[in-house]
């Protein structure tokens, strides 16, 4: 281990920082923040330390660094330009054993500045000892994507029964244990979806039962159109901490592998006119796994609320007292639009977007077609592949033109995903003896157009078959 790390009370401590410019501003930010007295010797400041000092929350001497300037400081960052000031500062403080910090000069400094990520009480702070910052701060937003921002609301509510455990469980393990069980369960999860409140009661109830019986709960997560990289946060880290994923035909395989490797995994997959598993045993299904003490993600494509009868899922787990939480996914129409360069809205071309079902019952489609053919507007069709000739016919009848733009697009954002576009008119005749891979979205309107011109993604397949 080159350096040992430690965290520094400097809490109305006085520290000095040698220099006046942008880095200089950066570091006295940053010692603030800890609560340190910021003295600053500089000739002139920039124009936030300025402002830092007109209104006295730093205090600035005006000149050029003496050694007095280190009279009674606790530590000292060093942040000039001046390669000899820097030196110097260093050598008086290394003699008079002040920590000192000089900025991107390594050999200089007693002790370095990590990236932080801070999620106070909870702190980490990742350092390469100088070698390479750029690093330390890569590390540092994996990190700060992996961590909860509301890790320290679960820390500070830890901290406040951290006695009150002590003296329940008088046994080490008994205690960690105890503690694994909050903070990796429903309750941290319940502060992590901003229930405090009801996070706090189910903690005074373990621990007045003595222990967390982990009650299951369910995670609604929407896995996204295809495109791993698409998961949010939220989604990825409920996926790496469940004990059984139920999921849909839409979730695709990259998406699913993201899940926990041991996971129970559950598929309820839907074919188009073959329902595999009917709705009302999914939603049993969830209520059973999660009565079983289960942490259950009911990994959904797309958005779960989006063509996606979260909704009906949801009202089980509540007529059933199941803890849940939702946590949205980028919908097929927005996946679709990104990777085919077709956006929804355009200030010449459409003013309004609307997601609608294209799914023929008894081969027709009971629509708003009227609304629906409405001049202005783009019209995303969901699950309408086996209806787009009822879809074409419809709509020119209720007074679209012949020549509106439509596109086909199969498999968005995957690896598989292919562009077919045609008009009103044509599109039928277009896509004739091609062979379609659903899931396919519809888009009509103006907008189409604009896929030759904004096109920026070519999937492997488009690139196989040299389409664009
Ligand atoms: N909840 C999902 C939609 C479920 S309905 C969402 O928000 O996206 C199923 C329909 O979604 C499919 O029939 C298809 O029309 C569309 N769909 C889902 N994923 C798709 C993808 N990657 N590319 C194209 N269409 C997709």
């Amino acid at each position: 281990m080159d350096f040992l790390p430690v965290f520094m009370n400097v809490r109305g401590q006085p520290v000095l920082v040698v220099g006046g410019g942008e880095v200089a501003a950066r570091k006295t930010a940053l010692l603030q923040e800890a609560g340190a007295k910021v003295g600053v010797v500089a000739p002139e400041l920039c124009q936030n330390l300025l402002s830092e000092a007109e209104e006295h929350r730093i205090n600035w001497r005006r000149g050029h660094f003496t050694p007095s300037d280190l009279d009674g400081r606790m530590l000292v960052v060093a942040a000039t330009d001046d390669q000899d000031v820097n030196r110097e500062v260093s050598q008086l403080c290394r003699k008079n054993g002040i920590p000192v910090n000089v900025v991107d000069n390594p050999e200089l400094c007693s002790f370095v500045m990590p990236s932080i990520i801070d999620r106070s009480p909870v702190q980490i702070a990742v350092s390469t000892g100088g070698a390479s910052p750029v690093l330390a701060r890569l590390l540092r937003t994996r990190l700060e994507a992996a961590i909860p921002s509301t890790y320290g609301r679960l820390a500070a509510m830890v901290e406040r029964y951290r006695n009150e455990v002590k003296a329940r469980f008088k046994d080490v393990t008994a205690r960690r244990v105890f503690w694994e069980g909050i903070l990796q369960g429903r309750i941290a999860e319940l502060v992590f979806s901003g229930k405090d409140d009801e996070a706090e009661r189910a903690l005074q109830k373990a621990i007045a039962e003595g222990e967390e019986r982990n009650e299951g709960e369910v995670y609604l997560v929407g896995g996204g159109p295809g495109d791993p990289d698409l998961l949010t946060f939220r989604a990825l880290r409920l996926m790496q901490q469940a004990d059984a994923v139920v999921y849909d035909r839409l979730v695709s395989e990259d998406v699913l592998n993201l899940c926990r490797r041991d996971a129970e995994r559950i598929y309820v997959g839907k074919e188009r006119d073959n329902h595999a598993v009917p709705q009302h045993q999914i939603n049993q299904l969830l209520v059973d796994l999660a009565k079983q003490g289960k942490r259950v993600c009911r990994l959904k494509g797309g958005d779960p609320f989006v063509f996606g009868r979260g909704g009906e899922e949801i009202e089980t787990l509540m007529a059933n007292g199941v803890t849940f939480q939702v946590v949205p996914g980028i919908t097929a129409a927005l996946g679709t639009a990104a990777y085919a360069g077709m956006p929804l809205t355009h200030r010449d071309h459409s003013q309004a977007v609307v997601f609608v079902t294209g799914h023929l019952k008894d081969g027709t489609m009971n629509l708003n077609w009227k609304s629906l053919a409405a001049p202005n507007q783009t019209v995303v069709f969901y699950m309408g592949l086996k209806g787009l000739p009822v879809i074409c016919e419809q709509l020119q009848a209720h007074g679209l033109p012949q020549d509106t733009p439509v596109a086909l697009v199969q498999q968005a954002t995957t690896p598989r995903q292919r562009v077919f576009t045609g008009t009103l008119g044509t599109i039928n005749d277009d896509i004739a003896g091609r062979e379609i891979q659903p899931p396919t979205l519809i888009v009509v309107g103006h907008v189409v157009k604009l896929h030759e011109k904004l096109n920026w993604f070519r999937s492997e397949e488009q690139i196989r078959r040299g389409e664009h």
